[in-house]
């Protein structure tokens, strides 16, 4: 199976995740609880175990954007790591701003710095804002909708709001063990009063990655999924039993 990590991507801003004061334990002895009872059933019966990380609202921008933003030869500041490595979120937030004048505040930049200017967005954030951003993967801003991002030293409007496509993050030799070789998508399944499945959830593929389902907290909320949860990607044999290719 795919190690659980300790630490999933928790973003600490939805107050529902188990990443508080003495809540890791109780979340870490909830999630061996399942795995016991996944072994007793059966072992890979319900599919690939995967640790859920929630995407709350966030920005990537570029060194030019950020000194815009937050003036000249400024560099982010690193505020917590994130559990993919070498990811952080930053100290700096901003405003973005879209055709309805109305402002999502504090909108926190995930660092290290990129080459391109994002945000992604959730579906209810789109709609508050008023624009329609497309699903793409982070970094593809083909279509993306025009924002203005505000910062305390400036502003500037740019084509970079997207909502993200949902992803899961694994290294070479999980997808050589789960048979997803020239796959580019699964589908993953939720269990529970609100169970779901996703589909068109797309394989990020690297050595450096850890093994997390990312899902913007739209989606995650539909289905009341909070960081650390444990969610199961269909194996080939699943998803043919229940006729989805
Ligand atoms: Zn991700």
């Amino acid at each position: 199976m795919i190690p659980m990590p300790k630490n999933a991507s928790a973003c600490e801003d939805c107050g529902l995740c188990a990443f508080g004061q003495n809540s890791v334990e109780s979340n870490a002895v909830d999630r061996i609880a399942r795995e016991v009872a996944r072994q007793i059933r059966g072992g890979d019966g319900e599919g690939i175990p995967i640790s859920v990380g929630v995407s709350a609202r966030h920005a990537h921008v570029d060194d030019e954007t950020l000194e815009i933003l937050f003036g000249p030869r400024h560099a982010l500041t690193p505020y917590r790591d994130l559990y993919q490595p070498g990811a952080f979120a930053a100290e700096e937030v901003i405003s973005v701003v879209g055709p309805r004048l109305r402002a999502i505040e504090r909108v926190r930049i995930l660092g290290p710095s990129r080459s391109y200017n994002q945000v992604e967005l959730a579906r209810t954030d789109a709609i508050f804002l008023g624009v329609d951003p497309p699903v793409r993967d982070s970094g593809d801003l083909a279509d993306a909708e025009s924002v203005t991002f505000i910062g305390p030293k400036g502003a500037v409007t740019l084509d970079a709001a997207i909502r993200a496509a949902r992803h899961i993050h694994l290294r070479p030799e999980d997808v050589t063990r789960y048979g997803f070789e020239g796959r580019e998508s699964v589908h993953v399944c939720v269990r529970g009063e609100k169970g779901v499945t996703y589909e068109n959830v797309r394989l990020k593929i690297d050595d450096s990655y850890l093994p997390e389902l990312h899902l913007d907290t739209d989606d995650a909320n539909a289905a009341d999924l909070v960081c650390g949860d444990t969610v199961y990607i269909l194996t080939q044999k699943l998803m043919t039993s229940v006729g989805r290719q």
